[in-house]
C-alpha cells in the first residue's frame, strides 16, 4: 500500500480520490487536506474526466479532524496554543474553504462511505452532489462534547432538514446509513461489499452524459440552494463556530473544551 495520504486515478473519464491513511481513519491532518485538495483540483481541471468519485480505504471513511496531530497521547496537551485570529484563518481556508470549493466543482461528484464519518469527515462527504453509504455507515457531529455547537461546514440543516438536525447536534450521536437514507442525506444504501461496485457504476452511468450538461444540471441546483440562503447561512454559520473556540480559549486557553474525560480517549478513535 502506497504511503501517499491520498491517492489519485482516472480510469474511462472518472476520477477517483482515495483518502488512504486507513491507520488513522482517515483522520485529517493540514498534509492530507491539501493533497486532497491538490486532487480535486487535477479532476476538476482534467478535460477527459468527467465524474469525481471520494471514497476512502480502511474500514471507515474519516474520523474528522486530527487533533492529535502531533503524536500525544492527551489529546488536550496536543493541542496547540492558539489565538482566535490563527484559528479563524486555518478553518477558513483549510475547513469552510476547501468544502466550499470542492462543492462547486463543475463536474459530479460521488462519496462513497463506509464505517464512521464523524464531524471534518462531514465535510469531505456533504461538499460531494451524490452519496452512497455502506449499511454499516454512521453519519456524526460530535463537537457538542468539546463545547461548540458544530462542525465547521454547517449542511446539517440543508441535509437532515431543521428537526433532525438538531437531534443530530444536540446529542452528537451517529445517524445511520438508513436514517440518512430515509431523509434524502444519502442517495441510497448498499452492502458493504458492493459500495465500490455501485458508486463506480452509478459513475459510469453519469459518465456517459454531456459534460455542459452535467455542469448546467449541478449549477441548477447549487444555484436554487445559494438563493434559498445556502451560502450566506454556511458563512454565517461559520462564525458562529469560531464563537465556540473563542468561548473555549475563554475558558480553558484551549480551543477546544474537553467536557467528558472520555473525550480524551475517544477523539478520533472511531
Ligand atoms: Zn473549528
Amino acid at each position: 500500500m502506497s504511503d501517499d495520504l491520498i491517492l489519485y486515478e482516472v480510469n474511462e473519464r472518472i476520477a477517483t480520490i482515495t483518502l488512504n491513511r486507513p491507520e488513522a481513519a482517515n483522520a485529517q491532518n493540514p498534509e492530507l487536506l491539501d493533497a486532497l485538495d491538490a486532487a480535486w483540483d487535477r479532476a476538476a481541471d482534467d478535460p477527459e474526466v468527467r465524474v469525481i468519485v471520494l471514497q476512502a480505504n480502511g474500514k471507515h471513511f474519516s474520523s474528522g479532524h486530527d487533533i492529535r496531530a502531533v503524536g500525544a497521547s492527551d489529546p488536550a496537551e496536543a493541542l496547540p496554543k492558539m489565538t482566535v485570529e490563527r484559528i479563524y484563518e486555518v478553518e477558513a481556508r483549510r475547513f469552510l474553504g476547501y468544502s466550499m470549493k470542492w462543492r462547486n466543482i463543475p463536474k459530479p461528484s460521488i462519496a462513497a462511505v463506509q464505517g464512521v464519518c464523524i464531524a471534518g469527515g462531514l465535510l469531505l462527504a456533504w461538499p460531494c452532489d451524490l452519496i452512497i453509504a455502506a449499511d454499516n455507515a454512521t453519519f456524526s457531529d460530535p463537537v457538542i462534547n468539546m463545547g461548540i455547537g458544530g462542525v465547521e461546514y454547517h449542511g446539517h440543516t440543508w441535509e437532515w432538514g431543521p428537526r433532525k438536525a438538531k437531534e443530530m447536534l444536540f446529542t452528537g450521536r451517529k445517524m445511520t446509513a438508513h436514517e440518512a437514507e430515509q431523509l434524502g442525506m444519502v442517495n441510497r444504501v448498499v452492502a458493504l461489499d458492493d459500495l465500490r461496485s455501485a458508486t463506480r457504476e452509478l459513475a459510469a452511468e453519469i459518465a456517459t452524459k454531456h459534460p455542459f450538461a452535467l455542469r448546467q444540471a449541478k449549477r441548477a441546483v447549487n444555484q436554487t440552494l445559494d438563493v434559498q440562503g445556502f451560502y450566506a447561512a454556511v458563512q454565517a454559520v461559520f462564525d458562529i463556530h469560531q464563537n465556540g473556540h473563542g468561548h473555549a480559549l475563554s475558558e480553558s486557553g484551549l480551543p477546544i473544551l474537553m467536557l467528558f474525560n472520555d473525550m480524551k480517549t475517544e477523539i478520533n478513535k472511531p
